[in-house]
């Protein structure tokens, strides 16, 4: 049977770096749900259909390819916005995560990370982590890496839309953003990532024991 690691958390919390070096270490396959969510919206901005008709995006969740998810491609803000629009949709939720669980029976593990894994996706798994930090650090370390990258950033206005990203994805009726009952709670605040790593695992390693 196959060992699934479900991560949860709000954006920026650091759950994206986390999972992709759990991923690495333990040589399992890692799905970032967040980039099935911004593929959907894409498709549809690049169709030049509309965001708000559940049928459509439905639609286009259906033919989504999880092969083809390109994380370069999708990062952009525009299409963070509009995949939080469409996450909305009980059709879309539903189209994408028959997608997710599908890919979560892969072997020997998977890591599946997102807002909902611990809770809807996969209630299973034997490992749920939460991962969260402050508003303040989560837009603070948004701003760095935009201003790493070359680009220039406005702390004010990253800070804003943390917070109205939480507030959509921690108050829509489907599928809101929570720690599961079972959950292993990690604030990265004050946490490096190393730290962190080395705290998911040996919750990860306690695990695989039982
Ligand atoms: O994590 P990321 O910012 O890439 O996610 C984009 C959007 O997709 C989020 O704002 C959230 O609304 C949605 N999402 C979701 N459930 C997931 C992953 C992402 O609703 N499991």
């Amino acid at each position: 049977m196959t060992f699934i690691i479900a991560i949860d958390g709000p954006a920026a919390a650091g759950k994206g770096t986390l999972s992709r070096k759990i991923a690495e270490v333990y040589g399992f396959h890692h799905l970032d749900t967040g980039l099935t969510y911004r593929a959907t919206a894409k498709a549809l901005l690049d169709a030049g259909k509309p965001l708000d008709d559940e049928a459509i995006a439905e639609e286009t969740a259906l033919h989504l390819d999880l092969a083809g998810l390109d994380r370069s491609v999708l990062s952009r803000h525009e299409v963070g916005e509009a995949a939080s629009k469409i996450a909305v949709m009980p059709a879309v939720r539903r189209a994408l995560v028959t997608a997710q669980r599908a890919f979560s029976t892969r072997e020997p593990g998977t890591v599946l990370d997102g807002r909902d894994i611990g809770t809807v996706v996969c209630p299973q798994a034997p490992v749920k982590l939460y991962v969260t930090a402050s508003p303040e650090i989560r837009a603070r370390r948004r701003y760095d890496e935009i201003v790493a990258g070359g680009g220039t950033a406005d702390y004010e206005a990253i800070f804003a839309d943390v917070k109205k990203r939480d507030e959509r994805d921690m108050g829509r009726s489907d599928s809101p953003l929570k720690p599961a009952e079972d959950a292993h709670l990690l604030d990265t605040s004050e946490m490096s990532i190393e730290a962190a790593f080395q705290t998911a695992k040996a919750i990860i390693d306690a695990a695989m024991k039982k």
